[in-house]
């Protein structure tokens, strides 16, 4: 579903990813970890078309991504090809960023009906549904800030849901709860993979990645120092760095 080949990302001078690998299979959850600044978001934001990379090869389910191939060229897309891929990937961010002047469930259903033009009716259908699905079935009709932010965490993935990507980017999703709310929002992550949705997971919840996650990739200073199955490496590191990240976090 995702494919790195040697990608680089630099903002001017400052080198963020340095030549990443990876791999990630069809319904997989992959955990991303690693120290603040080690580029972990950025590799998130060149998968859903927010960064360009500048060398080395990016794959989104089987197409190069910012590039259309005819025969040996390479096309770069238009701002509408771009749009059109994103819509099958999902984001959730660490802050939540609902439109504050919609209800939960007007939230959920605002991209199908604006980008994908659905109308009212089957929109909403599908809103509740989700809303349901992230536990939130009766809360449809409150205002953000009427939610607690483990709520809106839930109403954020129910959304991102709502586009029915085939891939879901997590960045940090419980890093900004409160702790006995994070727990739910795990929960419904937990969920999403058991049905099979392809998951790409930046966390510092090692219980999730050690219980959820198919492999885990540590990064540092925008490599990949270490990766594999959750229980090598997060109980029997490898790497110096990856023991000293882990002892700070666990
Ligand atoms: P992580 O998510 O692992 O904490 P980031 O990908 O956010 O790391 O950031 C990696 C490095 O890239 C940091 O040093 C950060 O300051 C830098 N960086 C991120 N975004 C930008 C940007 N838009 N412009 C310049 N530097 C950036
Ligand atoms: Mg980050």
């Amino acid at each position: 579903m995702v494919k790195a080949e040697g990608v680089h990302k630099s903002y001017g001078a400052v080198q963020v990813l340095k030549g990443i690998d990876l791999e990630v299979a069809p319904r997989e959850v992959f955990c991303l970890i690693g120290p603040s600044g080690s580029g972990k978001s950025t590799f998130l934001r060149c998968i859903n078309h927010l960064e360009q990379v500048n060398s080395g090869k990016l794959y989104v389910d089987g197409q190069l991504v910012g590039y259309r191939q005819s025969g040996n060229k390479l096309y770069e897309l238009k701002d509408s090809e771009v749009a059109r891929n994103r819509r099958d990937i999902g984001m959730v961010f660490q802050r939540f960023n609902l439109f504050p002047h919609m209800t939960a469930l007007a939230n959920v259903m605002e991209a199908p009906m604006q980008v994908k033009g659905e109308t009212k009716a089957v929109a909403r259908e599908r809103a509740l549904k989700l809303l349901d699905r992230v536990g939130l079935g009766d809360k449809a009709g409150n205002y953000p800030s009427q939610l607690s932010g483990g709520q809106q965490q839930r109403v954020a993935i129910a959304r991102a849901l709502a586009m029915e990507p085939k891939l879901m980017l997590f960045d940090e999703p419980t890093s900004a709860l409160d702790p006995e709310l994070v727990g739910d929002v795990l929960d419904v992550m937990r969920g999403l993979a058991e049905d099979g949705m392809t998951m790409i997971v930046v966390t510092h919840e090692m219980g999730f990645a050690r219980e959820v996650g198919d492999s885990v990739v540590f990064m540092d200073q925008g490599v990949v120092v270490e990766s594999g199955n959750p229980r090598d490496v997060l109980t029997n590191p490898q790497h110096e760095r990856t023991k000293s990240f882990l002892s700070k976090v666990l």
